[in-house]
């Protein structure tokens, strides 16, 4: 995974990471990686894990090593170290720590144990945290959640960030530069407007490169400018849930009597598997 991300850093592209819930997920991730012949990242979540079984989704994404596919596993945001331990010990390509909506002491305290713990027990693993807060649900709003451009939303500082990581010794460093997590209802409001000189100024700061979260809602234009300053992994999580809840609405909707999950999750997988080919198109610069 280290390889692919400077790669991607030399190329000015990003690696899609995509999180996913079921195998329906896994798969849709994966035949769009396959298709495409590019690396992915899929993510869980402390909650999406939790639905499919850390072993579980450990041993899936094992079967896509085992084919040489460029497929690796991330742990997404994690709120406590017990819960990156329980990672690490199970193998986890990454990891990310998340105390974002702590004090800074707090959060660099939290992220160091997490690092130690990591460095000590499994050193192959990729250690992730964030500083500044963009919100915690992968949701669809009616209207700009609360707080958006009140210190709810904090932005972060370049020196904070460059003083974090080097206390820290993180791998990979998730900015807040106007991304949110979740995404609008109507497709046409944009409530995201990144900070591209803010991200230029970040990668220069910290040294590592850099994730960028709450990509559902982002302009194709600006994911661009944002690859190019420096972003080198995208996450993007609400647009699937969105995309596999509507192919499922739609096969159900014409098929009111069908009865075999295999058949109207195809649908849902199949939605799923359109937008996360789409990002990586546009991620990869093809
Ligand atoms: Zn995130």
């Amino acid at each position: 995974m280290r390889e692919y991300i400077a790669e991607a850093e030399e190329k000015k592209i990003a690696i899609g990471h995509f999180n996913i819930s079921n195998i329906e997920g896994f798969w849709a991730v994966v035949n769009a990686a396959k298709k495409l012949n590019l690396p992915v990242i899929i993510g869980v979540s402390e909650g999406e894990r939790d639905f499919i079984g850390i072993k579980q989704i450990k041993a899936l994404v094992e079967t896509a090593k085992a084919e040489d596919l460029p497929v690796f596993l991330n742990a997404d945001h994690t709120y406590s170290v017990e819960r990156v331990k329980e990672v690490v010990d199970a193998g986890f390509d990454a990891v990310i720590i998340d105390g974002a909506d702590k004090s800074f002491e707090e959060n660099m305290k939290m992220t160091k144990e997490a690092v130690d713990y990591a460095k000590n027990k499994n050193p192959e693993t990729i250690i992730e945290s964030e500083l500044g807060f963009i919100g915690k649900s992968s949701s669809v709003w009616d209207k700009a959640p609360s707080g958006t451009s009140s210190s709810e939303y904090a932005f972060t500082e370049p020196e904070e960030a460059r003083q974090f990581v080097k206390n820290t010794g993180i791998d990979l460093f998730a900015p807040a530069v106007g991304n949110i997590h979740g995404m609008a209802k109507n497709l046409n409001i944009n409530f995201e407007k990144l900070d591209i000189q803010r991200i230029t100024a970040i990668r220069e700061a910290v040294g590592v490169p850099l994730v960028l979260h709450g990509g559902s809602g982002i302009t194709d234009e600006e994911f661009k400018s944002a690859i190019s300053a420096g972003i080198s992994i995208i996450h993007i999580n609400t647009e699937l849930r969105f995309a596999f809840r509507q192919g499922l609405q739609k096969f159900l909707f014409e098929n009111p009597d069908e009865l075999a999950p295999y058949k109207y999750l195809r649908s849902a997988r199949d939605a799923m598997q359109v937008v996360v080919e789409k990002r990586l198109v546009l991620f990869n610069g093809l």
